[in-house]
């Protein structure tokens, strides 16, 4: 049998060069609360980014939580329910409700067509996903929201370093969240972030996410402890240095899978557009079982079978757990398009130590 293949596989920084920082840290004893990495990688990520202001987190979920506080956001908010749990999750523990809309079949990102007929008197903030790392459409989005004077969070977790235009897309709307988990193509084992575009903003995401402290013996807000801790900050400032050879590598990966694919009746992959630069986070391919033959749980258990375990990212649909059908919005007619995408989903192994011979098996199992 050979070895187990992964959807996903961190790459990891050279093991001295971690220790060596480490043996820092241990010297000068500052191991969380805004230390000396963690100035330096907020300092450096902004650059890398192309962003104005970031804030880092201990995780991408509470960067989504106190990003809905930092903006009051109350009552309902539009989103996707074609993400990860935590998108809707981070609206729930905030005590609002969730209205789920639909997604367009090109990329399984918020259909902005959609968006308006949901929106109520108690809708203040519209929540899209850059699922896979392939951009909303920005410029729909906030037509509707300055139309009717809605906050834009957008969930920029699979978004790391993604441009439109030669531009990153993490400055979209209000707030943009990123997670640094260990599956994400960048990682700082757990982590996430908050973008933000003023100071102001940036000082109060600093304080909720310590607490409310503004000072020694002054508390400004609820806050909650959120903050990122050195070792992680360490392993985000060594990640950096790879990222670019490795998302080079993870698009080789990419062009293959889908030369491979390209003429294979019922299988559809996601094609973005020439003036995106992606950072091939994902390959998720759409198995129609009509035409291909198999169904995507009959490709799924094939892998499996063969020590490969590929994901079924986004399947169930978040409308579908237990804890969100209820809502009127989570009906399957209400959310034809998700539903569909969600069924059909398959995504494939994909990381940048990836062996062309692996990609080579995989495309063989599927297709024969
Ligand atoms: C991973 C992920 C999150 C949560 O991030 P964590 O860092 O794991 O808390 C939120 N939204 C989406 C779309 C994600 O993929």
């Amino acid at each position: 049998m050979n070895k187990p293949i992964y959807v996903t596989q961190p790459t990891l920084p050279n093991f001295e060069s971690f220790t060596d920082k480490l043996k820092e840290l241990w010297e000068n004893k500052h191991l969380t609360n805004n230390g000396k990495f963690h100035q330096e990688l907020e300092q450096k990520l902004a650059e890398f980014l192309g962003v104005e202001y970031i804030s880092l987190f201990s995780n991408g979920t509470l960067a989504l939580m106190v990003g809905l506080q930092v903006l009051r956001i109350i009552g309902e908010v539009i989103t996707t329910p074609y993400s990860f749990v935590a998108t809707t999750h981070s609206l729930h523990w905030n005590g609002i409700k969730p209205v789920f809309c639909d997604v367009r079949e090109e990329d399984g990102n918020l259909d902005p067509d959609k968006i308006e007929a949901l929106i109520t008197p108690q809708t203040t903030a519209i929540l899209p996903v850059h699922v896979y790392g392939n951009p909303c459409d920005n410029e729909k989005i906030q037509k509707i929201a300055d139309t009717y004077g809605l906050k834009v969070i957008y969930d920029a977790a699979h978004a790391f370093g993604v441009e439109q235009d030669n531009d990153t897309i993490l400055n979209w709307g209000d707030l943009s969240i990123l997670s640094f988990h260990a599956t994400k193509t960048y990682n700082t084992f757990e982590g996430g972030a908050i973008i933000c575009k003023d100071a102001k903003t940036k000082q109060r995401i600093d304080y909720l996410k310590n607490f409310g402290f503004a000072g020694e013996e002054i508390v400004v807000a609820p806050g909650i402890n959120a903050k990122m801790n050195e070792v992680s900050a360490i392993m985000g400032l060594l990640q950096l240095d790879l990222y670019e050879e490795n998302r080079m590598k993870r698009q080789k990966l990419v062009d293959l899978y889908k030369s491979k694919f390209k003429t294979v009746e019922g299988i559809r992959f996601i094609n973005s557009d020439k003036n995106i630069k992606e950072n091939y986070s994902y390959f998720p391919i759409f198995i129609d079982k009509n035409k291909f033959g198999k169904s995507r749980n009959d490709v799924y258990d094939l892998l499996k079978q063969n020590n490969i375990f590929a994901r079924k990212y986004f399947y169930p649909l978040i409308s579908n757990f237990s804890t969100y059908r209820a809502l009127k919005s989570a009906s399957k007619e209400n959310l034809p398009v998700a539903n569909k995408m969600a069924d059909e989903v398959l995504c494939l192994p994909l990381y940048a130590d990836l062996e062309i011979e692996n990609i080579e098996r995989i495309v063989k199992i599927i297709i024969e």
